[in-house]
């Protein structure tokens, strides 16, 4: 399929980015990567008249660790934080969960900026971002605005960014304590995205959970942090019978996608098996 005509800028800075998006507002689209929006162009679900390319803004690619936090600009690619040596030292999840989305060729392209923007029901940053409980840095002519991960996702492809607002920068807090960490997931056989797919980040103190943030995608319109598989951890050890009890907890109060692929009570069933799993695995690596 062949996309609808449009106007191509490459930006040279952020700062013409964000007038260029100011000039042109709706009809204008901000370009990454491009895997999500160019086959979305090919198919005319999306038909901008002006495509305003971030791929020569160079310091929009960056991972460090600053003011207690790892800070990851919008256009870092998924192969860059899948090799970062940071992120592999402070926050293995982030590599984890890159070495799973897509394959070679999309992880070298797609960035984690444009994953997030997207908001695709079934992408594998979502969970993770949630369950590291993140800021996301979007920026405009008015200036920077911080917003919460559990802000961050509205419904399908749609986030709280406002019209003129460019994706900047990730922020995780630094974890405290002895960290456990692991993403799981059920590759849906054709596209490579997650059928289910569960990011678990939890602090462990004196062999007792102290904090959990439990991150799920795939499963319904959004990606969700499962409270109830949280609240059943914190304060509890984490043996066998704690870890199969919080994981029945997956898909509490959440509204569970059914489809030709699979029905609602089968991802309910995968939901619980991969969040048993993913906590298994993260305690497994601290014992
Ligand atoms: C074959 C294939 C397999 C894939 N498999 C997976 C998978 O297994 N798991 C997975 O999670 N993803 C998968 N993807 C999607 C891939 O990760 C994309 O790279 C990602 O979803 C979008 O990132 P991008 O940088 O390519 O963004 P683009 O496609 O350039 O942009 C996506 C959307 O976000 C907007 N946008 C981009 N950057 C910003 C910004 N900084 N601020 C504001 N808006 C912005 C754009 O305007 C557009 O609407 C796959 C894609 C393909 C083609």
């Amino acid at each position: 399929m062949i996309p609808s005509s449009f106007d191509y800028i490459a930006a040279k800075n952020l700062d013409e980015a964000i007038s260029f998006l100011a000039k042109h507002k709706d009809d204008a689209k901000i370009l990454a990567g491009g895997h999500s929006l160019l086959p979305a162009m090919k198919l005319r679900l999306m038909q901008p008249k002006v495509l305003i390319d971030l791929g020569r803004i160079r310091d929009l690619s960056y991972i460090k660790e600053e003011g207690g936090q790892i800070r990851i600009g919008a256009m870092t690619t998924h192969f860059q934080l899948e090799i970062s040596d940071v992120l592999r030292r402070s926050c293995p999840l982030l590599p984890e969960t890159a070495s799973h989305l897509g394959d070679m060729q999309v992880r070298n392209k797609g960035t984690i900026g444009g994953s997030l923007a997207h908001s695709d029901p079934a992408a594998d940053w979502p969970a993770a971002i949630l369950a590291l409980d993140a800021e996301i840095v979007a920026t405009s002519a008015k200036g920077d605005r911080v917003i919460k991960s559990t802000d961050f996702f509205i419904e399908m492809l749609t986030t709280s960014l406002q019209p003129g607002e460019i994706l900047r920068e990730i922020r995780i807090p630094a974890g405290e304590g002895k960290i456990a960490q692991a993403y799981v997931k059920v590759r849906h056989p054709a596209s490579g995205f997650a059928v289910v797919g569960v990011a678990v980040n939890l602090s462990i103190d004196g062999g007792k959970c102290q904090s959990a943030g439990i991150g799920i995608t795939g499963v319904s319109p959004k990606a969700y942090r499962a409270a109830k598989v949280e609240s059943a951890l914190k304060g509890n050890s984490l043996d066998a019978k704690t870890l199969s009890t919080a994981s029945a907890h997956a898909t509490d109060g959440i509204d569970v996608n059914s489809d030709l692929y699979a029905s609602a009570e089968y991802l309910k069933q995968l939901a619980t098996v991969y969040t048993r799993r993913a906590l298994e695995t993260a305690v497994g690596r601290v014992k």
